[in-house]
């Protein structure tokens, strides 16, 4: 999961990005408009954090072109406390959610949660997303699976996992990143949950080609046999 901070106050943006970090995003960061939107055209990324009192271009000028081009992108924008205006007018140049200064970081790590998981059971957009890897097929909006033509009995949290890991095939994926992204509406799943779920999921993934390779220190890893 990549996320883009564009944020000019450097003991914000610094706080920010080691946390997002230490969640297990990627992340980059811009401390101006312009390379903020330079950035958010040329490349993809899962989800943004757009402070509106950017230099050079203003973070609402920022989104109104970004939206232009990237319809789907969540966007959560960082607005002054007494700036009710920047709000409104965010929120209308099609924000999906924003956050008051000073706001706990606690907070932010949910929002961003959950604008990705609104994103990745398709939101508003119509067309459905679809996952493949090896033998497998990943219906992300309609949450199924399959291995070839047959459909695999997963739960939700397995769902989930199997979409984290196809997400980011032939990457490693650190045991707390899969926690981040299963954690969520107030229930926080740990490394120990993680590892129930993934010999779960390697199971049920018996026989279909794909399996769930652990990297011993780092994480886990889709492999198709
Ligand atoms: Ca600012």
């Amino acid at each position: 999961m990549k996320l883009f901070v564009a944020e000019d106050d450097t003991v914000l943006a610094d706080a920010l990005l080691t946390r997002l970090a230490r969640l297990g995003f990627d992340t980059e960061h811009a401390a101006d408009g312009i390379a903020a939107q330079q950035r958010l055209l040329d490349d993809n990324f899962d989800a943004v954090i757009l402070d509106i009192g950017l230099p050079g271009l203003d973070g609402l000028q920022v989104l109104r072109n970004v939206r232009v081009h990237k319809p789907a992108l969540p966007i959560l924008i960082l607005t002054a406390l007494d700036s009710m205006e920047d709000r409104v007018a965010g929120l209308d140049a099609g924000a999906d959610d924003y956050l008051v200064k000073p706001f706990e970081f606690p907070e932010l790590e949910a929002r961003i949660r959950a604008l990705l998981r609104r994103q990745r059971v398709g939101g508003d957009s119509p067309q459905r997303d679809e996952l493949r890897f090896g033998r497998l097929r990943l219906d992300r909006g309609g949450q199924r699976a399959w291995a070839d033509n047959q459909p695999l009995e997963l739960s939700a949290r397995e769902l989930q996992l199997l979409d984290i890991l196809m997400g980011n095939a032939d990457r490693v994926v650190t045991k707390e990143q899969i926690a981040g992204e299963l954690s969520g509406d107030g229930e926080e799943v740990g490394a120990n949950a993680v590892e129930v779920y993934v010999h779960r999921l390697r199971k049920k993934l018996d026989g279909s080609g794909v399996a769930v390779r652990a990297v011993r220190g780092l994480g886990y890893l889709l492999a198709a046999e």
